[in-house]
């Protein structure tokens, strides 16, 4: 199809400095758990955004010095020549389809306690680090600002040597430059006080690195405008839009953000598409370069606004190109529907900041394409003509049966109920998380296009029927149901008084539309979403609601997906009381028993409910069954059974997707073929 005109101002170029970007399709610098460590797998997956159609390609925090060391983060470094050449592969591969590589050159302060390279830290004064290390940073002197910018020089020496076209200036929310630029600068000398004395070692930093790469390569600075700190940090209104004019001669284009990371990547749950718009459109009027910001843009409609309006020069997008590296070339060949959106989970965070090599609920290749050789718009052929029976459409039978569709697999796919989507449909109709339901949404529109994939709804499929229908191989994808019992992390057997009582409910009893009597108590057990989107959901209902979690904070993985401080704050907006370090012990009739975790002492608390959000059992009987009778199944000519997702290992959303997904690149595929390279440091490589 071709390009709706409407989308064509997408695709015009942009001049940046002197260099010409194809489209307005610019990916930011974004971390992503590969670095320097996996450099075979950090290319690759910046390779298929090149191929994507994405214009400007970068890498994430690249340190300039072993001053900086982000470790327990896997971050790039150019801290000698020995890294060019692991740079170099992600330049040459992003080239390879013609978008430009962007490195983003970082030095931070007060991030980190350099453990790894047990260099003493440095900033502009003396004050401990963020983390809760023992340790402090000094305040730079002289010798130690002509040391930064020598860095800086170097570093920049050595991304030309790799190949790179753009050089970034890093002044994000960890930066020694961003923390002599901020208010919170106490400096007496030349580097503090006054806003220009402030953007003093920026402006070093820029002449620095612009006199290294020489006039071929442009030099960009990525900038916090707003801290969101009051008047204790940056302002966009009152310093921000004054940096930008003091030092737009100097910069070939503006990457502008706001406040830190969870600030930056704000999940669906707490804010829509464009959300830092308040605070970037007034810097065109300031401004002669081009302007990149982010919002976890999806919509080319949203996408054409920002340029039309003046906002933004660059779409910036992060996440979206994660969830599908392919936005741009979609857009050009008139193929918007088949955009996979970001649902804005942060699962790709929260795998960084766990060190593991990103994953994406929407994407299950992002990550793979080098280590499994997956691409996210491309497979194998089928290998046999067998049929195959995915029963259950959650999100990992729908993705089962979408990618074994479009491998050529004849697919029949069974679901019990009406409704497709499994949990994703129940889960999408929780307060803040309607656009999860973008999993189910992309899926069922892909498999309405595939001519190999027949949708049976309201099939409540048993043992007979599958054996009598004789397909080739049976993929049970069935699901978990959440426990009532207590079972769980912290209780080994059934809590006392959970048997048969009424008043105790599950997750799925709520999300099917039981709505228990107050008060209640929420046991959160599990420790990510469920338990406080529940009580959330609750309390909006009108009830008294206590959140009661035997972790040391509530909600204890949304630390990794940036979302505690928000999780914690929208309970406290909503009157939810919330307990950390208990235990419960018991649930009585009309009120409950908890320990506390270090002491043992017990408390009772009143709840005419009890709500358990601790653990699943995986729907693995019809799997079982089958797996039972091995004569019947080869008498049907079925070849295998297998349970994929949830009702295989009850887990995160990404997990079922990705399981459905990986069984359908592995069908006809012998053990032996399928890859699973591991980048390592190789011996005899110094
Ligand atoms: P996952 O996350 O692993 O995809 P879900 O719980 O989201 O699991 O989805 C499982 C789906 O399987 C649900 O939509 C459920 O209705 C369906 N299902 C469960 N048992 C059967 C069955 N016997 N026949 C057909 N569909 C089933
Ligand atoms: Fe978006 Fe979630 Fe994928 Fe991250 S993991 S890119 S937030 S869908």
């Amino acid at each position: 199809m071709p390009r709706d005109p409407r989308y064509d101002i997408l695709f015009e170029p942009v001049k940046i400095g002197p260099l010409t970007a194809k489209n307005r399709f610019y990916q930011p610098p974004h971390c992503n758990g590969m670095g320097e460590l996996r450099p075979h797998m950090h290319a690759a997956m910046r390779r298929m955004k090149a191929e994507g159609g994405w214009a400007v390609i970068n890498t994430e925090h690249c340190s300039i010095s072993p001053t900086d060391d982000l470790l327990g983060e896997i971050v790039q470094t150019l801290w000698d020549d020995g890294d060019i050449p692991n740079l170099a592969l992600m330049a040459d591969a992003v080239h390879e389809h013609g978008a430009l590589a962007g490195i983003q050159l970082a030095h931070s302060s007060y991030a980190s306690a350099n453990r790894v390279s047990r260099e003493p830290g440095f900033g502009p004064d003396d004050r401990p680090i963020d983390a809760y290390d023992p340790v402090q940073h000094r305040a730079m002197d002289k010798d130690d600002i002509r040391a930064l910018l020598r860095q800086q020089a170097k570093a920049t020496q050595r991304a030309k040597t790799a190949g790179f076209d753009i050089i970034n200036v890093d002044v994000n929310f960890t930066t020694t430059a961003v923390r002599f630029l901020s208010p919170r600068n106490r400096r007496h000398d030349e580097y503090g006080g006054s806003l220009e004395n402030r953007a003093r070692l920026l402006k070093e930093l820029i002449e620095v690195t612009r006199e290294a790469a020489g006039p071929e390569l442009a030099v960009t600075v990525r900038l916090i405008v707003e801290e969101l700190q009051g008047e204790t940090g940056l302002q966009a209104a009152v310093d921000g839009v004054r940096v930008v004019e003091l030092l737009d001669d100097y910069v070939d284009l503006w990457d502008l953000i706001v406040g830190t990371w969870k600030d930056d990547s704000l999940t669906s749950r707490f804010s829509s598409e464009a959300n830092h718009e308040e605070y970037i459109k007034q810097f065109r009027a300031v401004t002669k370069k081009p302007i990149v910001g982010v919002g976890r843009f999806t919509s080319p409609d949203t996408m054409v606004s920002q340029i039309k309006r003046g906002v933004l020069d660059m779409i910036g997008a992060t996440r979206p190109s994660i969830a599908d590296p392919f936005i741009p070339n979609k857009i050009d060949e008139g193929r918007t529907e088949d955009i996979r959106e970001c649902i804005g989970c942060n699962i790709c965070v929260s795998t960084h900041r766990t060190m593991a090599p990103i994953r994406c609920t929407q994407n299950p290749t992002m990550g793979e394409e080098w280590r499994k050789g997956w691409h996210p718009e491309k497979m194998s052929p089928s290998g046999s003509d067998d049929n195959v029976l995915v029963v259950g459409a959650g999100p990992a039978g729908l993705e089962c049966a979408r990618a074994l569709g479009a491998r050529g697999y004849q697919v029949a796919l069974a679901e019990a109920t009406r409704e497709l989507g499994g949990r994703v449909h129940n889960e999408a109709r929780l307060p803040g998380l309607a656009e999860w339901g973008r999993v189910r949404d992309w899926r069922v529109t892909q498999l309405d296009k595939l001519s190999t994939v027949d949708v049976y709804r309201e099939s409540d499929l048993k043992v007979a029927q599958i054996l009598e229908f004789g397909f080739s191989h049976i993929v049970i994808a069935t699901g978990a149901q959440w426990r009532k019992d207590g079972y769980g992390r912290a209780n080994n057997d059934p809590i006392r008084g959970t048997q048969n009582a009424a008043h105790v409910y599950s997750p799925d009893d709520l999300m099917s539309g039981t709505v228990p009597q107050g008060p209640i108590v929420v046991f959160d057990d599990d420790h990510y979403y469920m338990g406080n989107v529940l009580a959330e959901k609750l309390a909006k209902a009108g009830a008294a609601v206590t959140l009661v979690t035997p972790a040391a904070e509530i909600s204890a993985f949304s630390h990794y997906t940036l979302e505690s401080d928000r999780v914690i704050a929208r309970m406290l907006e909503c009157g939810i009381e919330m307990i950390t370090n208990h235990n419960l012990v018991e649930v009585e009739h009309d009120e409950i028993t908890l320990a506390q975790i270090h002491s043992g002492a017990l408390t009772k608390l009143t709840a005419a409910s009890v709500v358990m959000v601790t653990a699943r059992r995986p729907n693995d009987s019809l799997y079982k069954e089958l797996k039972a009778r091995p004569t019947d199944l080869s008498a049907a000519g079925i070849r295998s059974v297998t349970a994929i997702g949830d009702c295989y290992a009850p887990s995160a959303i990404a997990h079922a997707v990705y399981a459905g997904h990986r069984y359908a690149q592995e069908l006809d595929v012998a053990e032996s073929d399928r890859l699973f390279r591991r980048d390592r440091p190789l011996v005899g490589q110094l």
